[in-house]
């Protein structure tokens, strides 16, 4: 917050970018066309947008030598729910142990429950898109109502009962991708500068995503100050610093992933926590 008050970031909930155009030249700038017909420019930005960032295709455009990869890993994911419990009170809303995450570690797979505030957990189950990745289970073999209920009595039976909408969410919810992003450099001069997801996204499997976006927030506070508000200091120094330490993090997290899903090491891990 502190740092979005200082450098005048601006918020856009309500208006989606459908284009980001990095200006060249003497007045190098964003420029940003919203659906409404809006345009705007601004003298720097820095920009939060998201694993598949726009103003990040825009920089791979514009920026000569601008490094990028995107690594897609076998496995996807699929959001479930579990519901508060209506009955209970206090404690029994949640018909988990709400001060723990719930693991089902299944080899190539897993299944994982996050307790809400109101009683629900919001369920994921992560696996390979493709057989070919995972013979006992892949989102490719689960076509039908009898497949997907097939699955679950064979990998997650105790879990049926706490997914009273599996058939309908399992139908009306897509399978989406995981991937590390990598990039360099964060910035274009001092007119943009990559931030977040954009900049850095990881596979989900260590929880530091959000970490690293907040991390790039107090780095940036810090750089202001020192730098006295001059953004082509600060985006470089920014981009400098922070590559380090978002790539430690992406490769941890894709190493996380595999002992996760191992059904040994995920009990260590549960104990560890
Ligand atoms: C399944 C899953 C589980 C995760 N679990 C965890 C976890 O437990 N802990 C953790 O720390 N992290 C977790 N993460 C990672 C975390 O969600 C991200 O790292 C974090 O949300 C990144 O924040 P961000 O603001 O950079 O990007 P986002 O949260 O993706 O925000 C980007 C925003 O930009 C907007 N946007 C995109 N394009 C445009 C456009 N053209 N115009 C206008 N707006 C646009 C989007 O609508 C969105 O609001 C998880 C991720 C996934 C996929």
């Amino acid at each position: 917050m502190n740092v979005s008050e200082t450098i005048g970031t601006t918020t856009q909930t309500s208006r989606r970018t459908v284009k980001a155009v990095l200006g060249c030249g003497e007045h190098d700038r964003l420029s940003a066309s919203f659906l409404t017909g809006l345009r705007c420019s601004h003298r720097w930005s820095c920009v939060p947008d998201g694993v598949f960032s726009r103003v990040r295709a825009s920089l791979q455009r514009k920026q000569p030598r601008f490094n990028f990869s995107q690594q897609f890993i076998p496995a996807g994911y699929k959001e479930l729910s579990i519901p508060a419990n209506p009955l209970g009170t206090g404690k029994d809303r949640w018909r988990l142990d709400p001060n723990a995450l719930h693991l089902w570690p299944r080899g190539q797979f897993m299944m994982i429950a996050q307790p809400n505030h109101d009683g629900s957990f919001s369920c994921t189950l992560f696996m390979p898109f493709s057989r070919e990745h995972s013979p006992t289970g892949s989102f490719d073999m689960l076509k039908t109502e009898v497949d997907v209920l097939s699955f679950f009595k064979d990998q997650f039976s105790d879990a049926i009962p706490l997914l009273p909408t599996l058939l309908k969410d399992w139908f009306a919810r897509p399978v989406s991708p995981l991937c590390t992003v990598r990039c360099s450099p964060f910035n274009y001069g001092g007119a943009a500068l990559l931030i977040g997801d954009a900049a850095h996204a990881i596979v989900p499997f260590y929880g530091q995503g959000c970490n690293a976006a907040f991390e790039d927030c107090v780095l940036l506070d810090e750089l202001w100050k020192e730098h006295d508000g001059s953004t082509d200091a600060i985006f470089r120094a920014f981009s400098a610093q922070r590559k380090p330490h978002v790539d430690a993090i992406g490769e941890l997290a894709v190493e996380h992933y595999h002992v996760s899903c191992n059904p040994i090491t995920a009990i260590f891990l549960a104990v560890h926590k």
